[in-house]
């Protein structure tokens, strides 16, 4: 069988696609790069061009097309820009597989399109199925599109299922370190600054995450994200702090046995098995030695703190497009609390408030997603601006 990948990797130049040509450097034998994508760092995506020859770059910053088209001039590589590129690259047909791991909204529209043209997926940017996680599952399915989460997660739950797709789910719990204020109270949190909240206490990951992690805001999009891979009712799935990031999460079948995913915390490990499934790649990924940690410990998550947890199961519970104007407001809310414009309990109060503000539309389509993702963002950047917020406490 040939099992060799033409792969593209859209947002190669951010933590999870530098780790998948990590994983592609050590496994040439079975993975090809046809696509690399990219938007700010147009150093990091020329290299990554030249060592690994790909068919075509795309730079989403449209204004530095010129200067990737230069700097591979001497190259035969085609290079194209903006995220309408990405999503006609995806179309291309000599790829087999798309890691889908650009941040946040902005990669909606290109693994729709990968979906769509019957790609398979391993997707990171989670955000995809906040938004519009019907849109996408109905359309994968339609094209018979297997969807491989990389998300550590969700690549845990996945891993349990493995020979169990049959078997009915009763819950899953998924993990959560509880990032670097665990046990804070928010008074604490109220004047805390983003160098405290970029300081993640077990995984190296972008900024937008990494905030999302110290927020809780995180695992709240990851409940969504569940929903969707695995066809679940809200009910069935738990948060649980894990301090550790060891155990990666737990499916809970209806004889009551569970099964959890162990390993240290290596994003690779996921990226990997979502690229090579249903094969797993001999590695060298450091291995967990038990003595090391005596004590795996387990509590509840405090979503009277980290509210952002409870308003992403209230929009969940709601539907219709209030998960997406969850992300949208999420995605400002970040940024301005990475430029220094809100706080970070603010963060929460912004998301509130748009959740409370924007239009509800029961069941939308992809224009309503692109509108009320459009919208959202118009509001919440007003809200911040005309500083409406309430100082939070
Ligand atoms: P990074 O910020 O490190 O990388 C994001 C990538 O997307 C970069 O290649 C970036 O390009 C590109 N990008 C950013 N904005 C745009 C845009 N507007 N249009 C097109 N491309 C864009 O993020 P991560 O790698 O940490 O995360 C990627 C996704 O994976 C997120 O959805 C995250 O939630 C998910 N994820 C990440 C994990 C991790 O360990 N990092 C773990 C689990 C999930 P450039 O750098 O050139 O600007
Ligand atoms: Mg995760």
């Amino acid at each position: 069988m040939n099992t060799h990948k033409n792969i593209a990797i859209f947002g190669s130049t951010g933590s999870i696609g530098t780790q998948a040509l990590d994983v592609i450097r050590a496994n040439t034998d079975k993975f090809t790069v046809e696509v690399l994508t990219g938007n700010d760092n147009v150093d990091l995506l020329i290299k990554q061009a030249i060592e690994f020859n790909p068919n075509t770059v795309v730079i989403a910053d449209e204004s530095k097309y010129l200067y990737v088209k230069q700097a591979l001039q001497p190259y035969d590589i085609k290079v194209y820009a903006g995220n309408k590129s990405i999503a006609e690259v995806a179309k291309m047909d000599s790829i087999d597989m798309v890691i889908a791991a650009i941040v946040g909204y902005a990669g909606l529209e290109s693994t729709l399109s990968a979906i769509e043209a019957g790609k398979q997926i391993a997707l990171a940017n989670k955000e995809t199925l906040v938004v519009a996680g019907d849109l996408v599952t109905t359309l994968a399915k339609e094209n018979g599109v297997n969807i491989y989460p990389v998300d550590s997660e969700h690549s845990a739950i996945f891993q349990c299922l493995a020979g169990e797709f049959h078997n009915p789910i009763e819950k899953i719990y998924l993990t959560a370190s509880g990032g670097p204020f665990r046990g804070k109270n928010r008074d604490f949190l109220k004047d805390v600054k983003k160098e405290q909240a970029l300081k993640h206490p077990n995984w190296e990951m972008g900024a937008k995450i990494t905030i999302d992690s110290a927020s809780l805001m995180n695992k709240g999009l990851e409940v969504i994200e569940a929903k969707w891979l695995f066809g679940l009712a809200v009910e069935q799935i738990d948060v649980i702090i894990h301090p550790q990031s060891i155990i990666h999460s737990i499916v809970q079948f209806t004889d009551g046995s569970m099964k959890a995913q162990m390993g240290l915390p290596d994003m690779k490990l996921p990226i990997q098995y979502a690229m090579s499934y249903p094969q797993r790649i001999k590695s060298d990924f450091s291995r967990f030695n038990f003595m090391n940690y005596p004590q795996l410990t387990f509590e509840p998550a405090d979503t009277n703190t980290f509210r952002n947890l409870s308003l992403a199961y209230e929009a969940l519970k709601k539907g219709g497009n209030s998960p997406c104007i969850l992300n949208a407001a999420n995605e400002i809310a970040v940024d301005a609390f990475l430029k220094d414009k809100i706080g970070f309990l603010q963060m929460g109060d912004l998301v509130e408030k748009c959740l409370q503000t924007i239009h509800f539309i029961s069941k939308p389509g992809y224009e309503d997603y692109i509108n009320t993702n459009k919208e959202t963002r118009i509001v919440a950047a007003e809200l911040i601006s005309s500083s409406m917020l309430i100082k939070s406490i």
